[in-house]
């Protein structure tokens, strides 16, 4: 979001690279939270490594120690009462090296090497990625039992995310394609920021493009969000310059009834990473502190119109920071701005920026497409969040912005 919201400034002796200059309070906040980020990532070294298992709105439900062996990760049996149901018994018969569960009257046999899990009754066998393992004399049980059991056992379905050893427990049937009979539910527009020979936005080292990796990004995101029923639109679908007036007729054209406009960010700190997600509003910080009193009462007027939708971006917002925490090692932030570039938009309207070009781990992941899908299927999951809750007509359960303190 570099141009509309915010001025632009490029760097004479590296004229790739772009940074927001106007976001010095945010910036500073940020920093904050950096080093307090940094200062608790050097006392979890000290820590033992845990998996954590959380529910579909984010909330721990169990952390279990876990043990490594050839890069697999292992968790002790006892992470199955924990996990699963605290009424699990199970049995080690030592010199035939056969582990014997039983929970929710069945049971579950395995043996030490073997990948395959038989439960009885009335289950096929399971085959395990990786088989369980003794290690310190215990047995131990690879994390994929746990994935591939828990939907078995308890009518849940199971997202894991490997880089941070967590999984999400969730209702079934969350992600499953919605009939689409012609009534759509919804229709979303989503804009890829930027485009265009001049409009390029920020620049990474690798020579990157904010305007390309918004429109790889947002077709990524259209495509898994058609696969499960929900209309998506894109405000452009090439390599072409729009302003900020055509987007939005897009969205009066196609009906929208969401808009999410796509970025990427950059700043002079090369420690500066994660997403962000901002909302309109008009009541919010000002990026310009200003002692002048603006005098584009037209301006002015359009941001109230936005106003109105205020509620229902804060919820799409919510509802994004609560699918999305789950990819991130520290809680995703919502800010609330007076964005000019959403202030002609009819309908709730979120930015939404994918990370920053100007560090090195968001380049990295932002270029590794088994990332940038996860965040499709993340914000795909936070669209039906935001749908469900708007047919049950409630708000969707957000999760109020976290310090990184009060993740741990
Ligand atoms: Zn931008």
């Amino acid at each position: 979001m570099t141009t509309r919201t915010h001025s632009t400034v490029y760097n004479e002796k590296a004229p790739e690279r772009c940074v927001n200059t106007d976001t010095v309070p945010v910036k500073i906040g940020a920093l904050f939270l950096s080093m307090l980020v940094f200062a608790i990532t050097l006392g979890s070294f000290a820590q033992a490594p845990i998996a954590r298992f959380i529910d579909a709105n984010g909330k721990t439900v169990a952390e279990v120690q876990v043990q490594y062996q050839n890069e697999h990760v292992y968790l002790p049996v006892d992470a199955v009462k924990q996990v699963i149901d605290p009424e699990t018994t199970h049995q080690y018969n030592h010199p035939r090296q056969r582990l014997t569960l039983k929970t929710k009257d069945r049971e579950i046999r395995l043996q030490i090497g073997r990948p395959t899990v038989t439960i009885d009754p009335g289950a096929e066998p399971v085959t395990l990625a990786t088989p369980p393992v003794i290690i310190a004399q215990q047995p131990m049980l690879p994390i994929d039992f746990f994935i591939q059991l828990l939907p078995i056992l308890n009518d849940v379905e199971v997202i894991y995310n490997s880089r941070l050893n967590r999984l999400q427990i969730r209702p079934k049937d969350t992600l499953i394609p919605i009939e689409t009979n012609g009534t759509q539910d919804l229709t979303i527009i989503v804009d890829p920021g930027h485009g265009g020979p001049d409009d390029r936005g920020c620049a990474g080292s690798t020579g990157i493009l904010e305007k390309d990796i918004a429109l790889t990004f947002a077709k990524q995101l259209q495509w898994t969000s058609r696969q499960h029923g929900i209309q998506v639109y894109l405000t452009r679908e090439t390599d072409t310059q729009k302003t900020h007036f055509e987007r939005i007729q897009v969205g009066k054209q196609k009906r929208g009834q969401l808009f999410l406009s796509l970025h990427c960010n950059a700043s002079f700190s090369p420690h500066e990473k994660g997403i962000r997600i901002y909302v309109n509003n008009p009541k919010g910080q000002l990026r310009f502190p200003s002692t002048t009193k603006p005098a584009l009462t037209g301006q002015r007027l359009k941001i109230l119109a936005q106003a109105n939708y205020l509620k229902q971006s804060k919820d799409l917002a919510y509802a994004l920071q609560t699918e999305l925490n789950f990819l991130t090692e520290t809680p995703i932030q919502i800010i609330d701005l007076p964005l000019i570039a959403l202030s002609d938009t009819y309908m709730p309207a979120v930015v939404l920026e994918l990370g920053y070009l100007s560090n090195v781990e968001d380049l990295e992941k932002l270029s590794n497409s088994e990332y940038t899908a996860s965040v499709a299927q993340a914000m795909t999951r936070a669209f039906q969040r935001y749908i469900s809750a708007i047919n049950q007509n409630i708000p969707p359960e957000g999760v109020e912005p976290q310090t990184p303190t009060s993740s741990r």
